[in-house]
This record gives structure tokens, C-alpha cells and sequence, in this order.
């Protein structure tokens, strides 16, 4: 029976006069790949910044795995916003890929998977070498445990970046336009290895993309964002066989 394990209830986010979400209603299914498009300003970023808490939103609910992200009980038993720490432990299900890759310059691929578990999660060094080792063999990269991020290529710093994602563990992973800042030759690495991991972990995926032909082969689901809302959603079959909407048929014309 499947579940939500991502739910947005008529969530609104504004930077003063800027509605960047508008009152949106998004659910997602354990296991569900999740493709978000839609042009530049249309907020696809933001709904991921705002699951990660990067954002706090204005107004409605935000809800993960059963628990409230924005919210938690009061002392009266409703729904109060929530705290930093309530925040930090529900987002602990969540792990968020950037377009630019954010490692950490001064520690090799190894310790960069490591150092969340470790400082974060507590785990013993051991335990979180052990599994930071298969990650990075997950990712592709048995051979360059001990290399720095200088010494990487993009698409191999960007596979360190989902692999230490990963190590905390998520439910639910985000990318947001992962590929953007490599060269062509260079986004199918990444592709495949998140390909793979979406055909051998029942992991959660939400992704902004501008690949049409990634999404379309990756997603069960193809949401168009316009204007801070999801304009038009369908199965990529649907969405991009068949759009329905004038806005939706402008933007797939123009990309493809
Ligand atoms: P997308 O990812 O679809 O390109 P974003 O979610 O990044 O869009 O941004 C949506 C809108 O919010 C844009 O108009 C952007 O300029 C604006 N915006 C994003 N972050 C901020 C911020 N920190 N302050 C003010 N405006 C912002
Ligand atoms: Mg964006």
C-alpha cells in the first residue's frame, strides 16, 4: 500500500513582495522518482531548500514520514511552529545534492563521506570508514578514496557529494540540477550512478532537472513548476507525450 512519505500542504514562501510558492500541494509516495522542471524563478529550488529547512516557509504544512517538519505539539497538543532542533532531527531523513558541489577542499573523498556520520550521527571512525568506503565504491569511486577535490574531476566530485549525502542515511534524497555545472561529457557518471541508485535502493527521489531525456526515463512522475506552483504533472508519458497546457507545451518546445 503505498504512503506518502513527502507531503505539502498548501505551502506558501515569500521573499517580501515575491510569492515564490504559492499556496502548494505536493505528495510523494515512498520510492516515488519525483522529476521537477519548469523555467528559472519558478521556485523549484526553493521546495527543495524548504524540505531541506534552508528555507522557512510563510505558511501550511510541510510533512515527512509521518511527522510534521514545520510543526510539532504544543503543550496543548495542536501544532506550534517548530524548533531548530525538532527541525534538525525530522530533516535527518532527508540529504540534499547541490549544482556545485560543496566538498569540503581540505579532506580527501574518504573523509568528506565520513565527516557527517562522525560529527553529526557520532558514530565510531571505524564504522563510518568502513561504510564510507562502500559508498564511494557505490558511487563509482573505489579507486580514489584518498584524492582530494583538486584532484577530481566535476562529475567524480559531484559522485562524492551523493555519497556522502547518502551517508547519513536519507529516506529521501534531493538534487537540484546536479549536472548544470558539468561539462556534457561528464553528467552521465552521474546520471548512472543515480540511475542505479534509484533501480537498487527504494530510495525516495525528488529532482529538479533541465535533462528532458533523463527525466523522462528516470521518473515515475514530471511535475512542470510555473509561477511557485505545479502548473501541470502527469507521468513523463503524459507530460511530455501529451501536454495539456499552453505553458507546458511553450517550455517543452523551447528546451528541446
Ligand atoms: P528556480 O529554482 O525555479 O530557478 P528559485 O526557487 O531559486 O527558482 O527562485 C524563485 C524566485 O525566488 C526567484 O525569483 C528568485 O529570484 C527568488 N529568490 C530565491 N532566493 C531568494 C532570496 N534569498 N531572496 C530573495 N529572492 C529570492
Ligand atoms: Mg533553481
Amino acid at each position: 500500500m503505498p504512503r506518502p512519505i513527502v507531503r505539502f500542504t498548501d505551502v506558501t514562501k515569500r521573499y517580501g513582495n515575491l510569492t515564490v510558492l504559492d499556496n502548494l500541494n505536493l505528495s510523494v509516495e515512498a520510492g516515488e522518482k519525483v522529476a521537477i522542471i519548469g523555467p528559472s524563478g519558478s521556485g523549484k529550488s526553493t521546495l527543495l531548500r524548504a524540505l531541506m529547512t534552508l528555507e522557512q516557509i510563510d505558511d501550511g504544512l510541510i510533512v515527512v514520514d509521518d511527522e510534521p517538519l514545520t510543526h510539532m505539539p504544543g503543550r496543548s497538543g495542536r501544532l506550534v511552529p517548530a524548533n531548530a532542533r525538532h527541525q534538525r532531527r525530522v530533516r535527518g531523513k532527508i540529504g540534499m545534492v547541490f549544482q556545485s558541489f560543496n566538498l569540503f577542499p581540505h579532506m580527501s573523498a574518504l573523509q568528506n563521506v565520513m565527516e557527517a556520520p562522525v560529527q553529526v550521527l557520532g558514530m565510531n571512525k571505524r564504522e563510518a570508514g568502513e561504510r564510507a568506503r562502500e559508498l564511494l565504491d557505490l558511487v563509482g569511486l573505489g579507486d580514489k578514496h584518498q584524492h582530494y577535490p583538486s584532484q577530481l574531476s566535476g562529475g567524480q566530485q559531484q559522485r562524492v557529494a551523493i555519497a556522502r549525502a547518502l551517508a547519513m542515511r536519507p529516506k529521501v534524497m534531493l538534487f537540484d540540477e546536479v549536472t548544470s555545472a558539468l561539462d556534457p561529457e561528464l553528467c552521465g557518471e552521474v546520471l548512472g550512478v543515480i540511475r542505479k541508485l534509484g533501480a537498487e535502493h527504494n530510495l525516495t527521489m525528488l529532482m529538479v532537472t533541465h535533462q528532458m531525456g533523463f527525466a523522462r526515463e528516470f521518473a515515475d512522475r514530471v511535475c512542470f513548476f510555473h509561477k511557485g506552483n505545479i502548473h501541470e504533472q502527469g507521468t513523463p508519458a503524459e507530460l511530455f507525450g501529451n501536454p495539456r497546457e499552453e505553458r507546458t507545451q511553450a517550455f517543452l518546445s523551447a528546451v528541446n
